[in-house]
Formats: structure tokens, sequence, C-alpha cells
């Protein structure tokens, strides 16, 4: 990569503390270079905002409020 191991390493253990922060504090992960794309179908709950994948698509309810009140993440 052109870079040292300990550079990497900086690097590597800043974005893993980012994403860890984020995901505690529900904040929003944008990626910054290349296309994304979803291995599964997520979804947003309106009522608590918890994003999430399902397991059985025939149950939509959000598994932290049980509302009924969530969105495909792909169609915002
Ligand atoms: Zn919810």
């Amino acid at each position: 990569m052109g870079i040292s191991r300990a550079t990497f390493a900086r690097i590597y253990e800043s974005a893993r503390r980012k994403i860890a922060k984020a995901l505690v504090e529900r904040k929003e992960i944008k990626a910054v270079y290349g296309d994304v794309y979803f291995d599964r179908d997520w979804f947003i709950c309106q009522s608590c905002m918890a994003k999430f994948t399902l397991p059985n698509r025939e149950i939509l309810l959000c598994p932290i409020c049980k509302s009924e009140n969530i969105n495909s993440l792909l169609k915002l």
C-alpha cells in the first residue's frame, strides 16, 4: 500500500473507533470512496430511528420498539 505498518495501524484504529462511536451514538456512516451496496435489505424505524435488517421479511416490526412504522433505507 506504500505506507508503513504503523501508519496503517493508526489509520485502521482511527476508523474503527469512529465507526464504533457512530454505531453507539446512532450516527450515519457515509462512505467516502467507492460505491456502497447492501448485502441485505436495511430498514429504518420512523419511531426510534433504529436501523436494522430483518431475518424474516414476513414480520415488519422494529426489533427495538416493535413499531410498524418502518421504511426501507434503499427507498429514502
Ligand atoms: Zn423502533
